[in-house]
């Protein structure tokens, strides 16, 4: 990892923008502002071979022309998946929905606290390391993990399956690292939004149904009858790598 972690802010409240920067450059972080949703598209999609040239995106939604959520849905469709955390206006539900629907991998509402902005940049940062790490501690360290016809690699945050690929955001491909390293085992979902997101409170736990909707749409033949992502009634899911009765 590099000693400076880079963070694009995407902010078009220059005082905002400049409070952001003042203070996440005293935590040590090299910081880029800019205003609108297009100037970040152009920094972050310059061609598809180009080295990324941030570790983090701060997204806010309000945005003068382009909106936070279109901006990373178009980042996701032009297949840049860098971890990305949306600023909302509030904290409704449908808000955040929207977001994670659009491929966001984390939310705050304003106004925040600086040290829970701080955290949830932190958050970031080690989840992307940790998908990427070679020595996980949980079971065994799989970059790539193959169930029948479907394989994920995580290094590359690909779900392959029926033929097709499908690029996953970190936050996707952290859910379902989450869920194969706990094979078989009923995984609640609080447990996904604390080990998974570090959230703690106040976070609407069917945050992670949406989350399940879309991984059940890549990997299951019938997205209406899962076999793999498998409703755990009262708790949350199971992953099941081999269905039984195949
Ligand atoms: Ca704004």
């Amino acid at each position: 990892m590099s000693s400076r972690e880079r963070i694009l802010i995407v902010e078009d409240e220059q005082h905002l923008a400049d409070g952001l920067r003042f203070n996440l450059e005293a935590e040590g972080y090299q910081v880029h502002t800019v205003e609108t949703g297009e100037a970040a598209l152009d920094l972050l999609t310059p061609s598809p071979q180009a080295l990324p040239a941030f570790d983090v995106v701060i997204l806010d939604v309000m945005l003068p022309a382009k909106d936070g959520f279109t901006v990373v849905s178009e980042l996701r469709q032009a297949g840049q998946f860098i971890p990305t955390l949306l600023l909302t206006a509030r904290g409704r539900p449908e808000d955040v929905l929207e977001g994670f629907a659009a491929g966001a991998d984390d939310y705050l509402p304003k106004p925040f606290e600086l040290s829970i902005l701080i955290a949830r940049i932190r958050g970031l940062l080690r989840r992307k390391q940790w998908l990427h790490s070679k020595a996980a501690p949980k079971p065994e360290p799989r970059e790539s993990f193959v169930f029948g016809d479907k394989s994920v690699h995580f290094d590359l945050l690909e779900l392959r399956a029926g033929g097709k690929t499908y690029p996953l955001t970190l936050m996707e491909a952290s859910i379902l690292r989450y869920l194969i390293e706990h094979e078989g085992k009923a995984t609640s979902r609080k447990a996904m939004l604390e080990e998974v997101w570090g959230l703690r409170q106040d976070t609407d736990t069917r945050a992670i149904d949406n989350f399940i909707v879309r991984l059940r749409r890549y990997l299951e033949d019938d997205p209406a009858n899962p076999r793999h992502l498998v409703t755990v009634r009262g708790i949350g899911y199971r992953f099941v790598a081999v269905p039984k009765d195949r």
